[in-house]
């Protein structure tokens, strides 16, 4: 596939209804990771201009509030329709500035419009209940209520999925919404920002602010901003959810990851190398629920190390636009290189390097930030690669001797984002989906991504709530024998 590289664009603000020229001071460039050619310049907008856009967030917000919920969706539907008229152009957007394939540019877009969808059905779920009689003569009644302006702060992994988790819902609901995309990837949501323009949403309703830090900070100090999405990594979720707490705003921050799958012998091995091939590099690795540690338990240790090697070694690696590759390059030069560094601190540690992806050669890629595959033996239980978070295209193979030890491994995790379990054995299906210490749970299942009207959020340092409702996750089964996801189900 061929793709015209658009002109160099200095990225603008959408602010109460208009595209606004950033009178930000500072700017940073956007760069193609596949070629390292500078794409745009996106401003890092000041206290003023951010303050400025909350104020016009702000006037929206009354009026917006009293539209009927029913006249409220009625944009998303047009949204809806664009979203799916534009999705080509939106996904070449994203591979232009993520790097990540545009086959999964596509998957991450449609995820994203199935989330317009559901907030379409707002009417219906915004309801509040009652009961009559909880004194006597007294009845009660819950209402659900906008908040007033909010806003969303989000990641370079899926620029056209994670806005769209917050941004629907909260103008469905009758908030004014503001978002503060990742500085390393304006342009999807600029586009789709042009989108919402011709939806007919009243001037002020949704609000598009680049920027970095002081953008950020502006954000959580302002009076009038009520309540913070983010999804990040965890030092950045921590500093938000504590800040924005200490402001007196709800917060719901979605940290980083360190994602086990435990590889039992009665796995299907051939499905099992298949799907963790796909979850610990699409994306490069450069996703939340991506695996990133693999725990064999008894012989599944050999069959499963000389599969796994042998497909991640097969994996076409270049860059996005060709339908050919399989896996594009990382973020950044500085992201590939913390990688490599993380590879050569674990065979320090005593890991042994099965497959080196380090000093990657990509015909026409020279200047791009290509790594392939790298998978690495044996690392050690304390050691810095068992723990720490790598965002790339590095899977770590341990082995336990039992079910007992492989869960031991994963409960010492810091994180808590996703775990998942190949096997054909029911009990061990069961004992995994009531233990294994995660928010979202996988049973032959590589990616336990959740659909659009099912709740995401990780444990421990993986998420941080200011007000968090029930401990709560999800399981996502697989039948074995077929690879057809069987269900859904919620713990009780
Ligand atoms: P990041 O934390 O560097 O940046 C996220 C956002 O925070 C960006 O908009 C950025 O501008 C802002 N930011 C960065 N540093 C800041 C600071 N010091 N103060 C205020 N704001 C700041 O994350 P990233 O590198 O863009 O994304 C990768 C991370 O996101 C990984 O750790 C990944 O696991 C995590 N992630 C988590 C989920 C989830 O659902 N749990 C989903 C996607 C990505």
């Amino acid at each position: 596939m061929t793709v015209t590289a658009p002109p160099l664009t200095k990225v603008p603000n959408y602010i109460n209804g208009q595209w606004q020229d950033s009178t930000a001071h500072e700017w940073q460039d956007v760069v193609n990771p596949a070629t390292g050619e500078v794409i745009a310049s996106v401003p890092l907008s000041d206290t003023t201009e951010v303050s400025n856009a909350i104020d016009a967030a702000s006037a929206a917000y009354p009026a917006w509030r009293r539209t009927p919920p029913e006249d409220r969706i009625q944009p998303l539907f047009k949204l809806k329709q664009l979203l799916e008229d534009h999705q080509d152009e939106l996904a070449r957007i994203i591979t232009h500035e993520n790097g990540k394939t545009f086959a999964e540019s596509k998957a991450e877009l449609r995820r994203a419009i199935e989330n317009v969808e559901v907030a379409c059905g707002i009417p219906m779920m915004m309801q509040g209940y009652n009961l009559e009689d909880v004194a006597r003569g007294i009845d009660e009644t819950m209402i659900r209520q906008p908040l007033g302006v909010v806003a969303a702060i989000t990641p370079f992994n899926f620029p056209g999925m994670i806005p769209f988790w917050f941004l629907p819902y909260a103008i469905a609901c009758g908030n004014t919404f503001i978002l503060k995309p990742s500085e390393r990837v304006p342009l999807t949501m600029r586009r789709a920002f042009e989108l919402l323009d011709q939806t007919g949403l009243p001037a002020g309703v949704v609000t598009l602010i680049n920027g970095g830090k002081t953008a950020v900070d502006t954000l959580l100090d302002h009076p009038k901003v009520r309540a913070i999405s983010f999804v990040g990594s965890t030092p950045v979720a921590k500093y938000i959810y504590a800040r924005a707490g200490a402001n007196g705003k709800r917060a719901q921050c979605q940290g980083g990851a360190k994602n086990h799958v435990i590889v039992l012998p009665d796995a299907d091995m051939k499905m099992a190398t298949q799907i963790i091939s796909d979850s610990a590099f699409g994306c490069a690795g450069q996703r939340c629920l991506a695996v990133s540690v693999a725990v064999t338990v008894g012989e599944a240790q050999s069959t499963f190390r000389d599969s796994i090697t042998e497909a991640a070694a097969s994996l076409r690696v270049g860059n996005g636009v060709d339908k050919d590759v399989q896996m594009g390059p990382i973020i950044t030069p500085q992201s590939k290189a913390r990688i490599e560094s993380l590879i050569d601190r674990g065979t320090h540690e005593g890991a042994k390097l099965l497959l080196d992806g380090r000093h990657a050669t990509v015909t026409g890629g020279e200047r791009g930030n290509f790594l392939k595959p790298t998978v690495l033996d044996g690392i050690p239980r304390n050691s810095d690669l068992a723990d720490t978070e790598i965002f790339g295209p590095v899977l770590s193979l341990v082995h336990a001797s039992n079910l007992d030890e492989a869960l031991a491994f994963l409960e010492r995790s810091a994180y808590g984002n996703q775990a998942s379990l190949f096997t054909s054995s029911g009990a061990a299906a069961r004992r995994f989906r009531y233990e294994a210490p995660a928010g979202n749970i996988g049973i032959n299942i590589g990616v336990a991504a959740p659909m659009a009207y099912f709740p995401f959020s990780g444990w421990k340092d993986s998420f941080f709530a200011a007000r968090p409702g029930p401990r709560c996750r999800r399981v996502l089964y697989r039948e074995e024998s077929s690879g057809r996801t069987l269900g859904v189900r919620p713990l009780p």
